[in-house]
């Protein structure tokens, strides 16, 4: 994770590094730093905690007299050492010379900081950062040319980087250089900017460079000169930025997850608006490049991604194999890697990100490209790396999502997969008449989660009420079952209590003992096919004194006593049922974590895009 900014130009760095960090917060905030190149040495601010500590730090009075028009900045998650000031980046060589920011992990660095230590090189920090500092300062004894000294130390390194680094005696100068972690170069006029994402820099420049891995690129004010990794000059083609400059705000709101939440009737509209109109005519998804001879190839589906775009996957699986038939498997890509996975070119691997950038997602996409799978992205960013990988892309077009927690990302997610489950199903010329009801239940549910929302006050009250129990148990079957495990994973991002998912014919299997009066059940409750077999999972917990919440389109007459509370949503097929359901339970663990006083829109030690393995 981490975030990196950079700016060599004609205009005050330091205003630009802080603005350009204050977009890239939702990427970590464990501590942040800037280093300005001065008249001949390079100065280093940091602070631990928020970006906010490090701007009072820099008093307004203080930055006046910094004039500097070159450096860089960065913003911490940490993976290698505590988040303290010592570890906060920029790192810099024994001489102070030179200093870097970096976004990754170097793996091997214990390694190389043995066989330094052992050459008498004393390190400051407990990151593996800072030996990528020291060798390059190492090399830049030698060398005398930054860009060389960086790529003689990458060529060492094994792991994940984005580097932006810079030597006193370079002026005007940003080395910069990437493997398997984001960055982008920003394309102005008498100046040049980096960053790890395009927020940090759109209210500046609209063109931008996207750097391949290991290519190296010396940015100054006038100039950006981009190497491969054989030394030979790149000619890498400018890119207009999607995005408009954004004024991001609460618009009233208390967080950002709240807006978010309130915010997905109309990503729902939003997406259907481009893509399904009514219930008759078939769904066209322009980049997807499936067409029915090449589906019908297709014998295996896989799908991987990471937190609650897993959750996603799942319900993923649920609707592709009762609408194509075809067998669906879901892993989450930190598995799919170390293993010897079955994928050939009459596979379809889908990989789901909300940021694109997901470090475990790619590596595992990298991997099934080499096996010729066709590979489908779904993200909310179709300039990430991911989308770039894709032979197909979904881009899921939730806008930009604040909260580390994710809210309409994933209600857009599901969107999505449903539509490319339609789309497969129609381009196949099968089960029409279930595709059609599924599209109709689609296209109602704006309004219906229009009325969920309106139950936010009746949800918050509830929040008030559980707020204290330290445990929760989710349970459902069915498609949503996965909803059961992102509503327990909302509530332990933003609460920190223990929520735990169990589809619920596993409860009498074993976490059944768990069962008294201090822990919660909430069981997600739909009409349909499973809705006996849950109920009779909610009297087994009922016996055994735990406190049942149901979540339920519908609660019979003879059950509803056993509930201590329920909530209703309105009527919706079970299929769709999903995306009603997991919004009453967003908005109850964002009220119970509200209710006690956490970050709600930063929790403790995550962060939004998980760029490390
Ligand atoms: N490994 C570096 C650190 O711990 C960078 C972390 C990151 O990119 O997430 O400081």
């Amino acid at each position: 994770m981490c975030g990196i900014v950079g700016y060599t130009g004609i205009n005050n760095a330091v205003d630009i590094l802080l603005d350009g960090l204050s977009h890239l917060e939702y990427r970590g905030y464990d501590s942040s730093g800037v280093a300005l190149m001065a008249e001949d040495k390079i100065n280093i601010y940091k602070a631990p905690g928020k970006l906010s500590n490090l701007i009072d730090k820099l008093k307004e009075q203080d930055k006046k007299n910094i004039t500097s028009k070159t450096g860089i900045g960065h913003i911490r998650w940490a993976t290698h050492g505590l988040p303290t000031l010592v570890n906060a980046h920029p790192h810099s060589c024994t001489c102070g010379g030179l200093t870097l920011v970096h976004n990754g992990i170097i793996e091997n660095y214990k390694e190389i900081k043995d066989e330094l230590e052992s050459k008498g090189v004393k390190f400051d920090s407990q990151t593996d950062t800072e030996v990528a500092a020291k060798l390059i300062a190492q090399n830049y004894a030698m060398t005398k040319d930054l860009v060389s000294a960086v790529s003689q130390t990458t060529k060492k390194l094994k792991g994940a980087w984005a580097f932006c680094v810079m030597h006193k005696n370079e002026k005007e100068t940003i080395v910069a250089t990437r493997k398997n972690a984001p960055l982008l170069i920003g394309v102005g006029d008498k100046e040049n900017f980096l960053a790890s994402d395009i927020p940090a820099i759109i209210k500046y420049t609209k063109k931008a460079i996207y750097l391949n891995d290991n290519q190296i690129a010396r940015v100054k004010p006038n100039s950006i000169e981009i190497l491969n990794e054989d030394g030979t000059l790149a000619q890498n083609k400018i890119e207009y930025l999607p995005f408009e400059p954004m004024a991001l705000s609460k618009m009233g709101y208390k967080h950002f997850m709240l807006k978010e939440i309130f915010e997905q009737p109309d990503v729902v509209r939003n997406i259907l608006q481009d893509k399904l109109h009514d219930e008759f005519n078939k769904i066209s998804l322009d980049d997807v490049k499936l067409d029915k001879n090449r589906l019908k190839e297709i014998n295996r589906i896989q799908i991987i991604a990471c937190g609650t775009s897993l959750h996603a996957g799942f319900v993923g699986k649920y609707i592709i194999e009762d609408l194509t038939g075809i067998p669906t498997d879901v892993e989450p890509s930190s598995e799919y890697i170390y293993r010897n996975t079955i994928a050939d070119e009459n596979t379809l691997v889908i990989g789901i990100s909300q940021s694109g950038e997901t470090a475990d997602t790619i590596t595992a996409i990298k991997q099934v490209k080499q096996k010729g799978a066709h590979v489908l992205i779904v993200t909310n960013r179709k300039e990430s790396l991911l989308a770039r990988l894709s032979d197909s892309l979904f881009h899921v077009n939730a806008g930009i999502e604040v909260s580390v927690a994710a809210t309409k990302s994933y209600l857009a997610q599901l969107m999505s997969i449903y539509l490319f489950a339609i789309y497969m199903a129609e381009t196949l010329d099968i089960n029409p008449k279930k595709v059609q009801e599924i599209k109709h239940e689609l296209l109602t549910l704006p309004a219906k989660l229009e009325i969920v929302l309106s139950n936010a006050p009746k949800i918050r009250e509830l929040a008030k009420k559980y707020s204290g129990y330290k445990n929760f148990i989710f349970i459902a079957r069915g498609i949503n079952y996965p909803t059961a495990l992102e509503g327990a994973l909302k509530l332990k991002e933003i609460s920190y209590i223990n929520a735990t998912g169990y589809p619920a014919g596993e409860l009498k299997h074993g976490p059944i003992a768990m069962l008294d009066d201090t822990m919660p059940v909430l069981a997600i409750l739909n009409e349909g096919m499973v809705y006996d077999k849950v109920m009779s999972n909610c009297e087994e917990a009922y016996a055994r004194q735990a406190k049942l919440i149901g979540v339920a389109n519908f609660i019979d007459d003879k059950h509803k006593n056993i509930f201590e509370d329920y909530i209703l949503i309105p009527q919706i097929k079970d299929m769709v049922s999903p995306a009603l359901n997991i919004v009453v339970l967003q908005l109850l663990a964002y009220n119970i974590a509200e209710y006690l006083g956490k970050d709600v829109d930063q929790p403790r030690n995550l962060a939004k895009s998980v760029t490390v393995e």
